[in-house]
């Protein structure tokens, strides 16, 4: 398994609840080291740009809505395997199936409001942290 780098967002429910801290730690807590992190509030355009992959569903108006709500934290975590294991202290998208101790187990609200993103592919985490970070 070799070493990646993934983004990771705390999106605005998670910050505006407080919860930066506790998902950090269980973020390193699983090994994985955040190398990188800023907040920022994210415009409508560069919402919709970051989620242009789900452009055709019935939730992306509200999701770019929802995303730019109030500050997110965006980070870049480096480990082995770090894409997949991020993912799975994560948690799945819809908090009722998530597994205990992940993070949206523990923290998200609602399918949409679901406290975090993670990269899902070596591909798309290349090009989200060059989104974020302008480099990989
Ligand atoms: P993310 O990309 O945020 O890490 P994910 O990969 O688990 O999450 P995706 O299928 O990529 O999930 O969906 C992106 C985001 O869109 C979800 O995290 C969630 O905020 C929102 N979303 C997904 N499905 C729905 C839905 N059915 N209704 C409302 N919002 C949704
Ligand atoms: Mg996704």
């Amino acid at each position: 398994m070799s070493l990646q780098k993934t983004l990771s967002i705390i999106k605005p429910d998670a910050y505006k609840a407080g919860h930066t801290n506790a998902i950090n730690s269980m973020i390193e807590n699983a090994g994985l080291i955040i190398v990188k992190k800023k907040e920022l509030q994210l415009t409508k355009e560069q919402a919709q740009k970051f989620y242009s992959v789900h452009s055709e569903k019935p939730f992306y108006d509200e999701l770019c809505d929802f995303m730019i709500s109030g500050p997110i934290i965006v980070q870049m975590l480096e480990g082995k395997d770090a894409i997949n294991l991020y993912r799975k202290v994560m948690g799945a998208t819809n908090p009722e199936e998530a597994e205990e101790n992940t993070i949206r187990k523990k923290f998200a609200n609602s399918i949409q409001e679901n406290a975090v993103h993670g990269s899902d592919s070596e591909e798309n985490a290349v090009k989200e942290l060059e989104f974020f970070f302008n480099e990989n």
